[in-house]
């Protein structure tokens, strides 16, 4: 098997990615998975699955639905969901609750600081 979230290869009897940490799910816990954290960033949702792993819970990334749109605006690193199973769910929940990581804006690019183009604009 690959891990869902970084690729590596592992063995069927390791319980974790030994890369990336997450922890896999069984599966059963796949057949149950929901969006605990929608639309967020590439840095958020490692954060996430880097901080529900430490609590053994699996937390797997996957694409947001809006996320084609992003990729043809050249930000494919924004919306990511991350799904844990649906039986760790309120778990995880009180865990992200703790150290809260907020979601982004739909609107999000609209008011983000050109800093890059801020620099050009100076050197012109
Ligand atoms: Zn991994």
């Amino acid at each position: 098997m690959h891990c869902p979230n970084c690729g590596k290869k592992c063995s069927n009897t390791q319980t974790a990615c030994p890369s990336c940490e997450t922890v896999f799910a069984t599966s059963e816990q796949l057949a149950e998975m929901v969006v605990l954290r929608g639309n967020l960033s590439e840095m958020d949702a490692n954060m996430t699955v880097s901080l529900l792993s430490s609590y053994k819970i699996p937390a797997y990334k996957t694409s947001h639905k809006g996320a084609a749109i992003n990729i043809y605006l050249g930000i494919s690193q924004y919306g990511i969901d991350v799904k844990v199973p649906q039986s760790m769910y309120e778990q995880a929940d009180e865990i992200l609750k703790a150290e809260p990581i907020e979601p982004l804006d739909d609107n999000w690019w609209e008011n983000k600081e050109p800093e890059s183009d801020a620099e050009d604009n100076e050197n012109s």
